[in-house]
Formats: structure tokens, sequence, C-alpha cells
């Protein structure tokens, strides 16, 4: 499959996933098309690569970001480490009050090796930037996977269990005063349950006892460009500021 026509699933796959949890499973026809005859199914799934569990994955009790990249090392724990380019650690203050998590790199951060530098990415900085007034490099921006995921897929459940113990190094690692989730799969994994990001955005959770604020990610909000979801992101991340600076 070429790369665009695998962005292209990829894409639609996210947005059928946004319309479900929106309660949305079907459009009426609106013109009498016939269904196309299914085509035989003849493609079978390849065996899924069993995650390396052999690999450590402990840290000290409160490690610094070295200690967690050098326990990460060169890792292959899982599949994505097959078809990236380069490990997307995280980018950002390593005191930083206020870290934010996201999905997973995409095609840009693959090829330069830092979270968020693409399309979303300048969304997202610019939220930081001119939204919260701090620069970007105050904050820390990591994400629940660090390889791309063919397609930019969603991450599978073994990829972000794999993947999992270097985030919690991560949030140990800096503790921060705030988290703020990008997105379905990032508050997902923090909040320890499936949720409808529509539903519980903007709403205060805790991971570890640290207040999680989830939003919508940057690349819902370039899909669905409306004033409407553009000033609930603004909200969350105004309160996920004040929430950072209370005394
Ligand atoms: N989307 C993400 O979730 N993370 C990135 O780093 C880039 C895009």
């Amino acid at each position: 499959m070429s790369n665009a026509l695998r962005e292209l699933v990829a894409s639609a796959r996210a947005l059928v996933e946004e319309l479900a949890e929106e309660g949305i499973e079907a459009f009426p026809r609106t013109a009498a098309i016939p269904a196309p005859a299914a085509a035989p199914r003849t493609e079978s799934r390849p065996a899924p690569t069993p995650p390396e569990t052999a690999r450590a994955t402990t840290f000290s009790e409160r490690p610094s970001l070295d200690e967690v990249r050098s326990v990460l090392g060169d890792c292959t724990r899982c599949r994505l480490s097959e078809g990236r380019t380069q490990i997307v650690f995280g980018d950002g203050n390593p005191h930083a009050a206020i870290v934010f998590v996201g999905e997973g790199p995409g095609e840009q951060e693959d090829l330069r090796g830092i979270p968020f530098c693409g399309r979303a990415g300048e969304l997202l900085t610019s939220m930081i930037e001119k939204g919260m007034g701090i620069p970007r490099s105050e904050v820390y921006i990591c994400n629940v996977v660090k390889c791309r995921p063919p397609g930019n897929r969603t991450p599978l459940p073994d990829e972000v269990t794999a993947c999992r113990p270097f985030l919690d190094g991560q949030i140990q690692a800096i503790g921060p005063r705030v988290i703020v989730a990008l997105g379905k799969p990032a508050a997902s994994l923090l909040l320890g349950r499936d949720v409808a990001i529509t539903k519980i955005r903007g709403t205060w959770h805790a991971y570890h006892g640290i207040p999680v604020m989830p939003t919508f990610h940057p690349a819902y909000v370039l899909r669905q460009y409306t004033p409407e979801n553009r000033r609930l992101v603004w909200e969350d991340l105004k309160a996920a500021l004040a929430k950072a600076r209370e005394r």
C-alpha cells in the first residue's frame, strides 16, 4: 500500500472512531447507489510479533529522563520498532509543571525525532505559546508510544502495553503538576479505562495523584476546525494552566 493510501485509511479510521464516539453508527444512503459486491477476502493478517518481554523496564524510584531514555535503549519490544526511522522520546523541560501526552509520532516526528513537529504540532505549539502564553520549551511533550505506527494508525493494545513503562518513567522523572491528555488513546491510558474523549474532555481526573485534563487531539481539531472545538480546547488549556499555577 502506498504511503498516501495508508494515511487516507488511517484518517478515515480516526474519523469513524470519532463518529462512533458521538453515537453515529450509520448514514442514510442519499441516492440509490447499488452497493458494490463484496470482494472475496483473500488477505490474511500477519501473525503479530510477540513483545520482547525479556528486556528490563525498571527504573530507580525517581528516575531521571536520561535514565528512562537509556533503559528504553534501541527498543525492539514491539513491532513498531520495525517501521520506525527513529525513536521519538520526548521534548521539553525536564522539570515542567505541565506534561502533554499525545498518541504516537507521525511522519514528520519519525523523521525528525521530535514529538509534535508536524501540522498537529504547529497547532499544539501555537495553543501553548499564543494561547497559554508560555514558550513550548517550558512544557514537556511526549506520546503514549515512542515509535510511529504504520500509516499513523492508532497504536494497538500490546504496543501501548510495551511502551507504557517509559511514559510512566517520564512522568515519574518530571513529576509535573498537571498532565494534559491529547485525545482518546492518551486519556484512556492515563485514566485506566476506555473513554470517549467527547464525553470526558474538560473534566478533571488523576493519574497517580497528578491532575489530568483530557482534551481533543490537535489533529482532531485540524480536521474539525470549528470555533466551538477551538473554544473547548482553549477552555481545557486555560484550566490546566490555572491548576499548574495553584499554590
Ligand atoms: N500526533 C501525536 O499524537 N503525536 C505526535 O508527536 C504527533 C502527532
